[in-house]
């Protein structure tokens, strides 16, 4: 998935770096995956939310407390105190909740409540500054503010930040969905032919990977082909490919809650200069985007390698989104990967690289990797060849 439109750049917060595994190693199978265990995360948000002035904290946003709590439901809140934390969901619940806690070493207390306004700001005790997280919905919010008279604050991309950086547990999981995605497409490859549909190859990859054992695709498979190539977000259609034709093909697929990511970009039989020269181009500043991917480097940096190698090329103004994002829980989440972006890149980053040339009326060009930040560089999650013939 090409990156969303910009909003403010942040600092990460630092956290405990990632296991290092050769390049070249086995991915994680999926019935040997590690426990995933949050032990520790919630203290980690305590020591972020006291050098922030609050005192306590309400959170909503479904991934953020899935990584605070190991709770998978698509309604709960977390409010954590400086002692204690307490998870409210609805009745539906009941069984899941307290089980999935317990499994991810989380020793919140679980309550059932319709409301978890009321809940929480019993729990706020003397605290005097609440923080809410930001995307919180507005009559949410003023159910909060109705229930305490603790002074409220937003929280902008607090959990987020800590959650950029994966531990192995996290990390076998996002590179067990990026080589069933290599594998779905590697499936899927010999039937980049002319007269094939768009739809029919995304249904084909989509089914590969559900084949494979991963819950889904992580975002809607991009298969575009010809002059829809040329839009970064395109959708499957019913055009058929033809000869000649670019096809870009993004997918990824989600284990356990964690996303991969990757692009490819295939010619349909013969390639015309103009397409050779687009594919050579975006290779090649893949590869510098990939190399500038290290520790301590700001995440601007890799934006910047990319970016230099399409300008001097000519194609600038063909390079129409920002370089990448991180990948995790969420399709799109910190750091991101654009110009200016300060971040500073850590061990257990996850992001992907994806530069790409569009060029109406001919089509569009784009590779795209998730990889790992290492402790002296970076490592692929992805591995699918990059080769453009089917
Ligand atoms: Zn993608
Ligand atoms: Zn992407």
């Amino acid at each position: 998935m090409t990156p969303p439109p910009a909003k403010q750049p942040t600092a990460l917060a630092p956290a405990q770096p990632a296991g290092e595994r050769p390049a070249d190693a086995v991915p994680p199978r999926l019935d040997s995956l590690p426990p995933l265990r949050v032990d520790g995360r919630m203290d980690r948000l305590r020591a972020r939310l006291a050098g922030d002035g609050i005192d306590a904290a309400v959170i909503t946003a479904a991934t953020n407390v899935a990584w605070l709590t190991g709770f998978g439901g698509s309604n709960g809140t977390v409010v954590v105190t400086v002692d204690g934390a307490v998870l409210v969901t609805d009745s539906r619940y009941a069984d899941q909740a307290p089980e999935q806690l317990e499994a991810a070493g989380c020793d919140a207390e679980v309550v059932i409540a319709g409301d978890p306004a009321p809940v929480g700001a019993e729990r706020f005790g003397a605290a005097s500054v609440v923080g809410l997280e930001a995307t919180i919905a507005w009559g949410e919010q003023k159910r909060w503010a109705a229930a305490t008279t603790a002074e409220l604050a937003p929280m902008a991309e607090v959990v987020e930040e800590l959650r950029a950086v994966k531990d192995p547990a996290e990390l076998a999981r996002i590179e067990a969905a990026a080589a069933i995605a290599d594998e779905a497409l590697e499936e899927i490859r010999p039937r980049l032919r002319a007269g094939v549909s768009e739809i029919e190859i995304q249904r084909g990859i989509d089914d590969a990977i559900r084949a494979r054992g991963a819950t889904g695709p992580a975002y809607d498979t991009i298969v575009a082909s010809g002059p829809n190539s040329a839009l970064p977000h395109a959708r499957p259609t019913g055009r058929e490919l033809a000869p000649g034709d670019l096809v870009i093909i993004d997918a990824g697929a989600v284990v356990e809650g964690y996303r991969s990511d990757m692009t490819r970009t295939f010619v349909v039989g013969e390639p015309s200069a103009e397409t050779v020269d687009m594919i050579e181009l975006v290779a090649r500043a893949q590869a510098a985007g990939v190399a500038a991917v290290r520790p301590g480097a700001a995440a601007g940096a890799v934006d910047d390698a990319c970016r230099s190698v399409i300008d001097e090329a000519g194609f600038g103004a063909a390079f129409i989104h920002g370089t990448g994002h991180g990948v995790g829980l969420d399709i799109h989440e910190l750091p991101r990967v654009r110009s200016g972006a300060t971040a500073i890149l850590r061990p257990g980053h996850v992001l992907t690289v994806e530069p790409g040339v569009y060029v109406s009326g001919v089509g569009g060009v784009r590779v795209e990797d998730s990889v790992v930040v290492t402790a002296s560089g970076c490592r692929a999650l992805t591995r699918h060849p990059k080769d453009p013939r089917p």
